[in-house]
């Protein structure tokens, strides 16, 4: 069998010794081509990276065989990066890297001006050899001040990864000039490459928390970005493009429910009289409260929980004119559907009594196990038991960035529905 992270060949083995279904038949070895065992006839399938642990054993990185794993990445993550030329407008934070939607499955780069944060979620990515050529591309493409590796400790866990603490991984050399194009003047220098012990961690003196602060703008809009802080990369790139659309129909009173560090609310506040955002960490509230500051804006930040506070709200009678809803993944596995669901609902129906005739409700499900048909289903029925009837405006999948690869539907997990509601 392989060993853990490895690249492997798959291939499909049929004649007589197949089962009844060729399709699941698959195979891997170790992509040397004396060891792959000798079927009745094969058909290859292409190469994989290979997890010892993860209920996804093998992750498709190419149709073809793979001559050379390094040169294979570099031309990945340079057509990455010009696919975001492309594609990415009105903003410098966007995901560069999305993992199988940029054929790197394991791999999540974001770039937030100028400091570039990544996160590893398989062994096969974990090696030091596949991260330093995708580090190398990185420097040359963008020259940033710094890269940091974001830690997913659950994930971690899951595809039995050494412990680590989210934390410093490349920095330019402080008394250097700025770079030239081809990177050299750049130091790659403390920790990617060396195992994982060695690394600096986030509580090191050295990693001075404060340079790893950028502001960065969406929209036209402000943010401060504190790259060893926060939820998941830091912040939530993928609902970039539904800020924007949110703004243009979004008016009157606004309540942007799950606000996290405002990314709704301060583009809501362009439009709306009057914003308030929920949220239940106060670092999150906190963080909003910096952003809206630095926009000149007047939001006001509650600290609740949302379900509590959307059923005190609905029950008194307080109405909006306009409502977001963007809370966490209720189902991180497909046993959680009908739980998730519910909550749905529930919310949905909360927001639905709350709002003005002709408001508007902004819904999500970051779920990627709740799918669109379920998600709207749910929205329906909570219009149906709210005695209100909805017109769907915009029905929106994740920023271009995150680019969503047919046929394989992990890459489309974000639903935004922009709803007019009568
Ligand atoms: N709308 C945000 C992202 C929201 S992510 C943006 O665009 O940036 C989900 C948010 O829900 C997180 O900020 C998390 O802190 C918050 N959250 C999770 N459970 C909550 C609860 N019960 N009450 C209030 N907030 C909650």
């Amino acid at each position: 069998m392989a060993g853990a992270g490895a690249l492997v060949s798959v291939v499909e083995e049929t004649g007589r010794e197949q089962r009844s279904n060729s399709a699941r038949v698959a195979r891997s070895q170790a992509a040397s081509p004396d060891r792959n065992v000798r079927a009745t006839r094969t058909r290859s399938l292409g190469t994989a990276l290979y997890s010892s642990s993860s209920e996804i054993a093998l992750r498709l990185i190419s149709r073809q065989r793979v001559e050379s794993l390094e040169q294979l990445v570099r031309e990945r993550v340079r057509a990455a990066v010009a696919y975001r030329e492309r594609l990415v407008q009105d903003t410098n934070a966007y995901r560069v890297i999305f993992s199988e939607g940029d054929f790197l499955p394991g791999l999540i780069v974001d770039k937030y001006n100028d400091i570039l944060s990544l996160q590893v979620l398989t062994q096969a990515m974990d090696d030091a050899e596949m991260l330093r050529p995708v580090v190398t591309e990185l420097l040359d493409a963008f020259r940033p001040r710094a890269m940091v590796e974001r830690v997913d400790a659950r994930v971690r866990r899951l595809e039995q990864l050494s412990e680590k603490q989210t934390g410093l991984i490349w920095e330019q050399d402080a008394e250097e000039q700025p770079a030239s194009h081809s990177g050299e003047a750049l130091h790659p220098a403390p920790g990617w490459a060396r195992p994982h012990s060695e690394r600096p961690s986030s509580s090191e003196p050295a990693l001075a928390p404060k340079s790893m602060r950028t502001e960065f703008v969406m929209n036209g809009v402000r943010f401060i970005y504190d790259a060893l802080a926060g939820q998941k990369t830091g912040a939530f790139l993928d609902q970039r493009e539904h800020y924007a659309a949110a703004a243009q129909h979004a008016r009157g009173e606004a309540l942007d429910v799950f606000c996290y560090q405002g990314g709704f609310a301060l583009h809501l506040a362009r439009s709306c009289d009057k914003v308030t955002g929920v949220d239940s960490p106060r670092p999150a509230l906190e963080a909003a409260e910096h952003n809206a500051d630095l926009n000149g804006r007047e939001i006001e930040w509650i600290e609740a929980n949302a379900f509590d506070l959307l059923r005190d709200y609905s029950d008194s009678g307080q109405k909006y004119d306009s409502i977001v809803l963007d809370p966490p993944a209720f189902a991180k596995s497909k046993r959680e559907l009908a739980t998730a669901l519910r909550g749905y609902k529930e919310l949905n129906l909360r927001a639905l009594k709350m709002l003005r005739p002709g408001g508007i409700l902004v819904t999500c499900s970051c779920s990627y196990h709740v799918n669109a048909a379920d998600f709207m289903g749910t929205v329906a029925a909570a219009a149906l038991d709210s005695h209100r009837i909805i017109r769907v405006l915009e029905n929106r999948g994740a920023a271009k960035d995150h680019p969503s690869v047919l046929g394989i539907p992990e890459t489309s997990y974000l639903k935004c529905a922009i709803l007019l509601v009568s």
